[in-house]
């Protein structure tokens, strides 16, 4: 049997809160993908928001178990996947990285040699900040002080206090992020009077089936609107490109590197901005996404600071700045406690 996976569960250093509600611990899912004597590992970070949770994920890996071999190309191998189910897009992300890291193994290259991306020109990542009294965000804002630039969450009725606190501590380049909380009148309101506190950009203010919703904001926000909920996979990029300014790619909503290179590529030829996030994950997946990160706009790859005990050791974060990790395949490995 090529594949094994079992059980990753995370608990948060804090609870994490946005505007759909609260997090307190990820159930993930680790894998090990085998082809003769290399292994590749991959994590799935399931969001039920996304159709996935760690249940499915652990059914859709034992089905994917009795059709790959591990030594697939990576095509072949998304295909055969999506011969499986149409959605699960964790654990297909999981599957996608652990082919990634066997292949680098197998050939000794990084894998951000494998897509010929200079590991040199990786962005600075935002560290965020979930949704709290002015006064603990400010708290927090000053505790990130190391990170050159915040993600602030928004979307409830206390967004300026909360924003002025953050503001007040920090010189940071802030995004913010509504995760769908507004209609589209209240998000231009919003907007404009976020304005003053110079934030960069603002993540999916309206519900991610109101497109028209975004291209009215985009239209009349002084900030630009980046699509996250509303942009999941490939299909989504031409979709969603007429109503913003650029897209939000996770390789846990679009299934792995390979569709996440396929995003990065049409969202260029649409004139789009790129931004890569995550989900709750250990350092093994954001590492994965991070050998992407050279071809990104924007990172927003801090899902492995917020958890209490990060089982693995690969991508760093100094001054802010991603440095990724110069070992074969992921370059990812176990910490050692
Ligand atoms: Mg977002």
């Amino acid at each position: 049997m090529p594949l094994a996976h079992h059980p990753l569960d995370l608990q948060l250093a804090m609870p994490f809160t946005i505007a759909r509600g609260t997090q307190t611990e990820a159930n993930n899912v680790l894998l090990r993908l085998t082809d003769g004597d290399v292994e590749g590992i991959g994590e799935a970070a399931p969001s039920e928001h996304y159709g996935d949770s760690q249940s499915s994920s652990i059914h859709f890996l034992r089905q994917a178990a009795s059709v790959i071999s591990g030594s697939e190309p990576l095509s072949c191998l998304h295909e055969l996947l999506e011969g499986i189910a149409k959605n699960n897009p964790a654990p297909k992300a999981a599957l996608d990285m652990a082919a990634y890291d066997l292949l680098g193994k197998r050939l000794q290259a990084p894998v951000y040699q494998l897509l010929g991306l200079d590991p040199s020109h990786t962005p600075r990542t935002s560290f965020t900040i979930g949704i709290d009294s002015p006064a603990c965000m400010a708290e927090k804002a000053k505790a990130a002080s190391d990170y050159p630039i915040l993600k602030v969450k928004v979307g409830t009725e206390h967004d300026v206090e909360n924003l002025e606190a953050v503001r007040s501590v920090t010189d940071a380049v802030i995004r913010v992020d509504a995760n769908e909380a507004w209609t589209p009148k209240l998000a231009v309101e919003k907007l404009q009077e976020f304005a003053r506190y110079n934030i960069e950009l603002v993540e999916q203010p309206v519900m991610a089936s109101d497109l028209q919703g975004l291209g009215f904001v985009r239209d009349r926000s002084p900030i630009p609107v980046i699509a996250d909920e509303a942009c999941i996979g490939p299909s989504d990029v031409v979709r969603v490109a007429p109503y913003v300014d650029g897209i939000n790619i996770k390789l846990m909503k679009c299934g792995g590197i390979y569709p996440a290179l396929q995003m990065i590529h049409i969202a260029r030829a649409h004139h789009l901005r790129v931004m890569m996030g995550c989900m709750i994950e250990s350092s093994l997946a954001i590492t994965a996404a991070g050998h992407l990160s050279p071809l990104l706009d924007y990172a927003d790859l801090d899902g492995q600071l917020l958890i209490e005990e990060d089982p693995y050791e690969g991508i760093r974060v100094e001054d802010g700045r991603l440095v990724l990790p110069d070992g074969p395949g992921l370059g990812v490995r176990e910490r050692i406690r």
